[in-house]
């Protein structure tokens, strides 16, 4: 019996690609926006149209992340947003949606500004209260249950398989944005979740030059279809450039990860004793209130995002943010470099982000340059 390849190989690989025509093993970019039919009127390749419905250079990755997710189909997006705004879309007016209140702001601002002129009524909940998830389900009224794990910028845990029993029992469809997990670590299927939901903008493209999205279903059915059917008529795609780049930083993900991993823990135990932090916020520590959600969930490591609280206040956190000289002042996450940003400022007045609170998305350096910055970045801060 031949043994079942293994995912990682298999992304590696761009599932074994190979041209049947000219034996390239990378995937070509195809720009046409339309697609010929023959003498008999028909579509020459059934598969494709036009250029707002498909693109044959999103195949590939949409087949490689499919498989990553274990989900049964993959649809790539032009941004994390539109691929998360599709989903909204696709429910009908006086549906009843929860969210957390802790989660990306982009999606919480869009939430709240257009729900309600789109006739969505949602409800946030409160990541931290144990209850809080199912006390917000409106029954025969909910529809959909949306959670992000780890959420941003505290990465607190939501138990996927919780909230999927939640969801299920009250005929609701759960969509996870894992986003800063990747599939690498959390395969949010495996535990019950309908849709996977990534900003490809991070860890799976991971280089900083392409701004994506995705969605994962675990079923095809008539929900997926809405989406879809959302994605063709808004022309949420993306580039067919931007979809090859995706690919090829996707191929990279597992080695990525595994280094991001064990850099992002070694930075936050060397940072949980420092006399100027009250707080570091990362999973992979054993006094973060997620931890033994996250060692269920979190399968090969507890990702690179982590945020650090300054006991001397929202000043010092931002002199230390302007001190250092190897992370990237910049915001967004999941590249190869690190970044390092005082998320209040970006996020603004309307923010519930503690105003004392560093955010750091670690990157593939070598881990002591990183400690190192941080460490000459807090004295300086400290001192001026
Ligand atoms: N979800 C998370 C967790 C994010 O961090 C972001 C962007 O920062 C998004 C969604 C939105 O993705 P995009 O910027 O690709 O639209």
């Amino acid at each position: 019996m031949t043994k079942k390849i293994n995912t990682e190989t298999k992304t590696v690989q761009a599932d074994h690609y190979c041209d049947p025509q000219t034996g390239s093993i990378v995937p070509a970019i195809y720009t046409s926006t339309t697609y010929a039919r023959d003498k008999n009127y028909q579509l020459i390749s059934e598969d494709y149209s036009y250029g707002r419905d498909e693109n044959p250079t999103f195949t590939v990755p949409e087949r490689v992340l499919a498989d990553l997710e274990g989900g049964e189909e993959a649809l790539l997006f032009s941004s994390g947003m539109s691929a998360a705004i599709s989903v909204f879309q696709a429910l009908e007016p006086g549906d009843h949606v929860v969210a957390p209140e802790i989660m990306y702001w982009g999606l919480r601002e869009w939430l709240k500004e257009f729900t309600e002129k789109w006739g969505l009524n949602v409800t946030f909940y409160d990541v931290n209260e144990q209850n809080s998830l199912m006390n917000s389900i409106v029954r025969d009224e909910t529809k959909l249950v949306w959670i992000e794990t780890p959420c941003n910028p505290t990465w607190g845990v939501i138990d996927i398989g919780e909230a999927a029993e939640i969801s299920h029992k009250n005929n609701a469809y759960l969509v996870v944005d894992s986003t800063v997990s990747t599939p690498v670590i959390t395969r949010p299927i495996d535990f019950g979740a309908d849709i996977v939901m990534h900003s490809a903008t991070k860890y799976l493209n991971g280089h900083g030059d392409v701004v994506a999205g995705a969605l994962v279903c675990r079923k095809k059915d008539s929900f997926w279809q809405k989406i879809r059917h959302n994605r063709t008529h808004g022309g949420a795609i993306p580039s067919p450039f931007d979809a090859w780049l995706l690919l090829r930083g996707m191929r990279t993900l597992f080695i990525r990860m595994e280094k991001i991993n064990r850099s992002a823990m070694k930075i936050a135990k060397h940072f949980e004793n420092n006399d100027h932090i009250s707080e570091v916020l990362y999973p992979g520590l054993t006094a973060h209130e997620g931890h033994e959600i996250a060692k269920k969930q979190m399968k090969t490591g507890f990702g690179g995002m982590l945020s650090l609280r300054i006991k001397e206040g929202e000043e010092t956190a931002l002199e230390i943010v302007k001190n250092c000289t190897v992370f990237m002042r910049a915001t967004s996450l999941g590249g190869v470099e690190s970044l390092i940003e005082h998320r209040y400022s970006i996020e603004g007045e309307n923010s519930p982000i503690p105003r004392d609170l560093i955010r750091i998305s670690v990157g593939i350096e070598y881990t002591e340059d990183l400690i190192n910055d941080l460490e000459k970045s807090i004295k300086k801060s400290i001192k001026s």
